[in-house]
């Protein structure tokens, strides 16, 4: 096959064509984390339960929007010991479990700082909605990166779906909440969103990371940047 040359495919090769380049072998790559999607709440709004490996026993969990004892559970399940919760932005189906999980693990909570008071004050934003509000314990300005369970996150800025939007990124894969989608990208006609600045936002993802990274969004299945770049119909400006 094609993919013996270089490192970026060496854990798929054959047994025999490791053992061969043994001598060569230095960890050119990381693998990609093993990562476990659930969908929560009423508009289905994706978690994520990230470990550095099956089997790792701690595990950071980003943007724990809703169904707060199903998610224990499942992470009691898991018997992983919860590092740290990673939150992409405020809006109401992405921050619904933050304060329960927090503190019942005692994970710290990151946001970003311009999105941190609506975590403090969700009912100042969302009247009516339960959602327990949470101080937390980072504040992100988006050019950082975080060590949590053996994984090193890169933040990233990527406003216009909502002004403090931030993605992160780790080993080939990328966490970018509302801002792409398989075949969509986020709305932008909430208050203070923008289709120009969110499209600005993609176009940098585009242009850091591979095309082979795994985008997982915050609605729907996983994609990569690489199919999104090719095929996604909102990013026609991006293929010019
Ligand atoms: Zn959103």
């Amino acid at each position: 096959m094609a993919e013996a040359a270089g490192g970026a495919a060496r854990e798929r090769q054959a047994p025999e064509a490791l053992e061969a380049r043994e001598a060569l072998v230095t960890l050119v790559r990381r693998m990609q984390p093993a990562v476990d999607r659930y969908e929560l709440g009423p508009i289905r709004t994706n978690c994520y339960v990230v470990r550095a490996e099956r089997g790792a026993q701690e595990a950071v969990v980003v943007d724990p929007g809703d169904d707060a004892t199903s998610l224990r559970l499942e992470i009691a399940r898991m018997s992983v010991r919860v590092a740290g919760i990673l939150v992409t932005h405020t809006h109401y189906d992405h921050i619904g479990a933050v304060a329960e999980l927090a503190e019942a693990s005692g994970a710290p909570v990151y946001v970003s700082e311009q999105e941190a008071p609506v975590l403090a004050r969700p009912s100042d934003f969302y009247p009516g909605r339960q959602i327990r509000p949470w101080e937390a314990e980072v504040q992100l300005s988006g050019d950082e990166t975080i060590d949590l369970a053996g994984l090193t996150f890169e933040t990233v800025q990527v406003p216009g779906h909502s002004p403090g939007h931030l993605a992160f990124y780790v080993d080939e894969a990328l966490f970018s909440g509302d801002v792409l989608f398989a075949g969509s990208v986020g709305r932008t006609d909430l208050p203070m969103a923008s289709w120009e600045t969110l499209v600005e936002s993609i176009r940098a993802l585009v242009d850091r990371f591979p095309p082979e990274t795994v985008v997982y969004s915050g609605h729907g299945p996983p994609t990569t940047l690489g199919a999104e770049l090719a095929r996604n119909p909102f990013l026609i400006e991006l293929r010019a």
